[in-house]
């Protein structure tokens, strides 16, 4: 049993909850940080229902590519491939679509917790599909997953007010994460289950978020783990379209260094494997991030991998999302 374990084991006693509410949320704070440049990205479905003005999708949706879930087959594949590689943690985030679109998603994240090598899950969701259905699977996969290796679950929105969320993801659904969001939370308190739900705040550069009223609005129930992050200042490349609404992160100077993200590898829903999986590396019709199929071999997914990066060392042939990226990392 691992010491976050410990804590929840601990935090089941009553009158103990106070005292380790707050070693959980920070054993919590650093798992999520901690994993640095070395994860797998899992994309579920590559189907989205929002529209977000910060994502390549509303692009994608009207380029010639196949929208799809992930098939069984594929996923059972992609697995097989994870227990050969030197991973612990999965997130699992669509570079572009919504995880819930996939009707089996807690089946498979199910299967995914019980994958020895693995030791940490993530879960996102814009929260739209976050209905009563869905809100009933997520509890019971946490109640079945022992180890409590789904540690985290984000939720995206975009402000306290359904302009700002329209604007934001280009869809009328502010009522509905709202409403989604609050009752999954009751769930959770009543149900005495610990987990870490972070809001993600998407924001215009001039919108500022009141923190309290932000908790009020989502967490009415009073969920004891629940975080508010903010995101106002946005990845991009040089082929994201950019809205004069939106603060961006500064570009840094591409080095003889390559990108450590590109370490990263990301399970894509149509059965590929790609290097990085940030919400800019896909760009429409290029593919120089892809590094084969659940088809090939380790060796062949990494010999690809080792190309792109000594291209870039030796050659400065720089990958086409990786120019003008913002969000590069050379460590
Ligand atoms: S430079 Fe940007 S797009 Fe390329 S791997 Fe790094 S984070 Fe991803």
């Amino acid at each position: 049993m691992d010491f976050r374990q410990y804590l929840i084991v601990v935090y089941s006693v009553g009158f103990l909850k106070p005292i380790v509410k707050f070693p959980i949320k920070i054993c919590d704070f650093i798992l999520a940080r901690a994993f640095g440049n070395t994860f797998i990205e899992f994309e579920l479905s590559s189907l989205c229902n929002a529209k977000c003005i910060f994502c390549f999708y509303p692009d994608i949706e009207k380029s010639d590519k196949k929208l799809e879930r992930m098939t069984d087959v594929n996923f059972d594949k992609a697995l097989e491939k994870i227990e050969q590689l030197d991973y612990s943690f999965i997130s699992f985030t669509p570079t572009t679509g919504d995880i819930l679109t996939n009707k089996v998603w807690d089946e498979h994240l199910f299967k995914a917790t019980e994958l020895k090598k693995i030791r940490q899950i993530t879960f996102y969701s814009n929260a739209i599909l976050l209905n009563e259905s869905n809100q009933v699977k997520m509890i019971e996969l946490l109640k079945k997953d022992k180890k409590k290796k789904i540690f985290a679950l984000f939720f995206s929105v975009g402000g306290l007010d359904r302009e700002t969320y329209d604007f934001m993801f280009g869809v009328d659904k502010y009522d509905a994460v709202v409403r989604n969001i609050n009752a999954f939370l009751v769930k959770l308190k009543n149900e005495g289950i610990v987990t870490n739900v972070s809001i993600e705040f998407r924001l215009p550069k001039d919108y500022n978020l009141n923190f309290t009223d932000a908790m009020k609005v989502f967490n009415q129930v009073g969920y004891s783990f629940v975080n508010i992050n903010v995101l106002d200042k946005f990845m991009s490349n040089n082929h994201l379209p950019l809205f004069k609404e939106l603060e961006y992160m500064p570009e840094g100077k591409p080095t003889h260094t390559a990108c450590a993200y590109l370490s990263k590898t990301r399970f894509s829903a149509d059965g590929g494997i790609w290097a990085d999986g940030c919400v800019v590396s896909e760009v429409v019709d290029d593919e120089s991030l892809r590094l084969g199929s659940v088809d090939d071999s380790i060796e062949l997914i990494e010999k690809n991998r080792s190309k792109i990066i000594n291209d870039w060392e030796k050659d400065m042939i720089i990958p086409l999302p990786c120019k003008g990226c913002t969000f590069m990392r050379i460590d």
